[in-house]
């Protein structure tokens, strides 16, 4: 009854309208619309600037080419497009994702891959097959909110590792790792994402990521690598995936939303082998089969269009919009710290501590300017005095726009 009670208290007060309210599974506590949330519905009106969401650029995708790949899958294998699949998905494409992997440092087989639908699909099905009430999974601090989501709802409790602009710190990982262990937890998964991580779009060194792998191989933690930004660098590549020096405590999780178009909804996983197979098991209970359409769409986009000069043109979008956050946040609210990204979507800003991000955004809202605040990021209540800032959807006149807002917003709220 305890999660249930909870349930109340982190609802509002239009579930007592529910008839079913006391029929909902324990594990939905943490399924609570958030004010936050109700806060975006607002903000996605047209005249508000928002830099909340993380939406990619699709406007930088030349859709004629999506329609060509589109009419020729319909007209050469529109029955096989149309039809179920297989439940570790397309195997040409899995073959194709190889080559894309590889741009990162990482050889598999096509064996290895499971394609889901998203890579958000891939964190459910990966939460579902290790997690337990009361696991422990670690993560960044901050990480990325709707993993939090999934491992609190198999009842997972998480916990947050220190990182700075280098990323995770690999000597609090130690720390964390004999403190959780001394209270009996059993530790998991290390949730990571190491490149332009989303939201602190900060990037793990090579040696730390080394390090961390050495950590979780010490103490039989298995690595959950997140990986939809790194392809995205403005200059310099990221350093290889962790999955490239790792095969047997990695999971690897790739999508094809950021280098292409979220609307497909297709990701993948590459695990160890008897995980894989369980994944694919596992995917096929709960969606029977990634859609052939999609699948298919994208391995003739892979096939016949030069995908990797696509992919410079959205690192040329995403530089061009980062450099105008930079060079906004420089003019408007050069008292604040931020981080720099070299890739991804996503600026952190710090806030002076006595302000509350949370409590500021219906002002912001009012504004016209939409920012997510930082204890989204934290399951654990921090991040209070952090905005994240995503640059990947406005263009840099909105951009600027929207800075210029929120130095309003904060400086009303401070002698700034
Ligand atoms: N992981 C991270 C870190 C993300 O930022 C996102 C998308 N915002 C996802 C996973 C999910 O991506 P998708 O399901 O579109 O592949």
């Amino acid at each position: 009854m305890s999660a249930v009670s909870s349930h109340t208290s982190t609802q509002s007060s239009g579930n007592n309208l529910d008839p079913w309210y006391g029929n909902y599974a324990a594990r939905t506590a943490g399924l609570a619309a958030s004010e936050v949330r109700a806060l975006f519905a607002v903000a996605s009106r047209p005249e508000v600037v928002s830099l909340a969401g993380g939406m990619p650029a699709v406007s930088a995708l030349p859709q004629e080419l999506v329609t060509e790949s589109f009419n020729r899958v319909m007209a050469e294998r529109g029955s096989v497009a149309l039809q179920y699949g297989s439940g570790q998905g397309v195997p040409r494409l899995r073959e194709q994702i190889l080559d894309v992997m590889a741009m990162e440092g990482i050889r598999a087989s096509a064996d290895d891959v499971v394609i889901t639908t998203g890579s958000q699909h891939a964190l459910e099905l990966v939460s579902k097959l290790f997690l337990d009430p009361g696991d422990a999974v670690l993560a960044e601090g901050p990480t990325y909110l709707t993993a939090i989501v999934i491992f609190k709802s198999f009842q997972a409790d998480v916990f947050h590792v220190r990182s700075d602009e280098h990323g995770m710190i690999p000597e609090s990982l130690r720390e964390e790792i004999a403190r959780l262990k001394g209270l009996g937890k059993r530790l998991k998964l290390l949730y990571m994402i190491p490149s332009f991580q989303n939201p602190g779009g900060v990037t793990l060194t090579w040696e730390r990521r080394l390090e961390i792998l050495e950590i979780a191989r010490d103490n039989g933690i298995l690595v959950l690598e997140d990986n939809p930004y790194g392809l995205l660098h403005f200059d310099t590549p990221p350093p290889p995936a962790m999955r490239s020096v790792e095969e047997d405590g990695v999971i690897y999780l790739g999508t094809f939303s950021k280098t292409f178009a979220p609307g497909f909804r297709v990701g993948w996983a590459v695990a160890p082998h008897a995980i894989r197979e369980k994944l694919i098991l596992a995917n096929e209970a709960a969606i029977l089969s990634p859609s052939s359409f999609s699948q298919l769409v994208i391995s003739e986009y892979l096939e016949t269009v030069d995908w990797r000069a696509q992919v410079d043109r959205f690192r040329g979008v995403y530089r061009e919009r980062k450099e105008a956050m930079i060079s906004a946040l420089q003019e408007y609210l050069p008292e604040l710290s931020w981080t720099d990204p070299q890739g991804g979507f996503y600026v952190w800003l710090t806030l002076p501590p006595y302000l509350d991000s949370k409590k500021m955004l219906p002002r912001a809202v009012k504004e016209l300017v939409a920012y997510t605040p930082g204890t989204a990021f934290f399951a654990d209540g921090g991040g209070h005095d952090n905005i994240r800032l995503s640059f990947c959807y406005p263009t840099p006149e909105m951009i600027r726009v929207g800075v210029r807002r929120l130095q309003t917003v904060i400086s009303g709220e401070t002698d700034l």
